[in-house]
C-alpha cells in the first residue's frame, strides 16, 4: 500500500462505491463498469478482477428464497405458471440485481486492500528474493 495513502476498510470503500485507496474516487462508470482508474488520485483498477464472484455469491444467496417462494406458491396456492412468472420472476430479479454492484464494489475493494492477485508459481531457486 501506498505510504501516503491509510489503510481504509474495504466495507467501507467498497459499499459505498469508493476507490480502495484514497476513498473518494469512484469505482464504476456504469452499474457494473468499472473506470479505468481513479479520478481524484489516478489508482490504475486493472488490477481489480472479481470475475464472477459476485454473481456466485448473489445465486447463492437468492436461490433458496426464490425456490422457496416458487414452491410454496405451487403447493399452497396450486399457482398457476403465469402466477408464478409474475412473481417469483420478480422477485428473483429483486433479489439477484441490486446485491450485484455493492458486492462487485467490496470485491474489487477487497482485492486492493489483501493485495490479491493471480496465483505465481515460484521455483524452489528464487523462493528467497521477496
Ligand atoms: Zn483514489
Amino acid at each position: 500500500m501506498d505510504q501516503k495513502y491509510p489503510p481504509l476498510s474495504p466495507l467501507k470503500t467498497g459499499v459505498r462505491g469508493l476507490c480502495p485507496r484514497c476513498g473518494r474516487g469512484h469505482l464504476f462508470s456504469g452499474f457494473l463498469t468499472l473506470r479505468k482508474e481513479c479520478e481524484v488520485c489516478g489508482l490504475d483498477y486493472a488490477f481489480a478482477d472479481p470475475a464472477d464472484g459476485p454473481a456466485f455469491f448473489v445465486i447463492c444467496f437468492a436461490s433458496v428464497p426464490t425456490v422457496l417462494l416458487a414452491v410454496w406458491l405451487a403447493v399452497a396456492h396450486h399457482a398457476s405458471i403465469w402466477a408464478q412468472i409474475f412473481v417469483t420472476g420478480p422477485f428473483m430479479i429483486l433479489t439477484c440485481i441490486p446485491p450485484l454492484r455493492p458486492l462487485k464494489r467490496w470485491r474489487v475493494a477487497s482485492q486492493y486492500f489483501y493485495k490479491a492477485e493471480e496465483g505465481k508459481l515460484s521455483r524452489g531457486d528464487d523462493a528467497g528474493e521477496e
